[in-house]
């Protein structure tokens, strides 16, 4: 349904009902089927839960394009607050971090500092920072800036990208990657981009996913596969076991809230399983994004939001 992915991407960026939603306490139920809940404590008692199931996590403080340094920074600082508190806790959780977040729009120099600066301390806390993807006009930069902070010695490993199938790019940026030996969490990609740069084809994206999936399971690098298409992750399945691949190679990702069912199915198969877990006031647009990838979504959490 192109039109509704499309519609609920429009949506995503409409500012008055944003602002509406997220101060609403009816928005509030609407987005707890996709997000842990509005503080740190939330997200991390979420995440103890999900360890219990066998899973692992990552934890997103959700947030994008912020305007200014000082907002840069205090988005950081939660940051600093979620790696102390996954050591203090002993969970299984690394953190995932958008750029724009840092301030990337504004000021690239600034998003660099702050990620190095995090990358420094997922390192000092023997975590692992994964940076999330967004648009394209932001791939390259993201990039670079990922595989400088990479590139230094004592940051090695500590430190990851996203690449989307859907981007006509993303198997050259693959083949780098894998030399400078990154770990690639792979996903089809969730923005609305123009055919000069993408695939407007799902079939096209479903094919480029299955190609770029095996080349990073042929990889020596953990990477990760984030998908709930059961067709992609049957491809896997069967591709790291024609080439002899262990299960422990490399593991599955999938967002919180969605098909826990095929979550707890993968775990009792011994697959290793991450959890994306996002929590913050700041939900709407992530959430817009879920309905566009599943407009039939809407009818469950209206469903939800009648029963409460
Ligand atoms: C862990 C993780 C991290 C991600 N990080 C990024 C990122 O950094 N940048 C980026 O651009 N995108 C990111 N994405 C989103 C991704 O690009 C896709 O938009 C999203 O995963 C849907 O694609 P799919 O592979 O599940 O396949 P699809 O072909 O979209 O869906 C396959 C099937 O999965 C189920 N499904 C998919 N989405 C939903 C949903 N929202 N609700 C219910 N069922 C659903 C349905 O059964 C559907 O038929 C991430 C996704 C995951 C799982």
């Amino acid at each position: 349904m192109p039109v509704l992915r499309s519609a609920f991407i429009a949506l995503s960026h409409n500012r008055s009902l944003r602002k509406f939603a997220e101060q609403s306490s009816i928005g509030g139920k609407l987005s707890s089927r996709f997000v842990a809940g509005l503080e740190i404590e939330d997200a991390l008692r979420v995440c103890a839960q999900v360890n219990k199931q066998g899973m692992h996590v990552t934890l997103d403080s959700l947030g994008e394009s912020v305007s200014t340094a000082v907002e840069a920074h205090r988005a950081a600082d939660i940051y600093y607050q979620l790696l102390d508190q996954i050591a203090a806790r002993k969970l299984d959780s690394n953190i995932s971090v958008k750029l724009t977040q840092m301030g990337l729009t504004q000021d690239p120099a600034l998003a660099e500092a702050i990620a190095t600066n995090l990358a420094e301390h997922a390192h000092a806390t023997g975590n692992f920072l994964r940076i999330d993807m967004e648009d394209s006009p932001l791939t390259q930069v993201t990039l670079d800036i990922v595989r400088r902070i990479n590139a230094r010695p004592d940051l090695r490993g500590s430190i990851g990208i996203v690449i989307q199938s859907y981007l006509f790019r993303s198997q050259a940026d693959i083949e780098q990657l894998i030399a400078e030996g990154i770990r690639v969490r792979l996903c089809k990609g969730a923005y609305k981009e123009p055919g000069e740069v993408a695939f407007p084809k799902k079939s096209d994206v479903d094919a480029n996913y299955v190609k770029l999936a095996n080349m990073l399971l042929q990889s020596p690098i953990y990477h990760g596969l984030a998908t709930h298409d059961e067709t992609m992750i049957a491809a896997a399945k069967s591709f790291a076991a024609q080439r002899n691949i262990d299960r422990s190679q490399f593991e599955f990702q999938m967002l919180f809230g969605v098909r826990r069912d095929l979550q707890r199915k993968l775990v009792a198969e011994g697959y290793n399983v991450r959890v994306y877990i996002p929590f913050g006031r700041e939900w709407y647009p992530y959430f817009m994004r879920r309905l566009a990838e599943r407009p039939a979504n809407v009818f469950f959490i209206a469903k939800q939001l009648f029963r409460q």
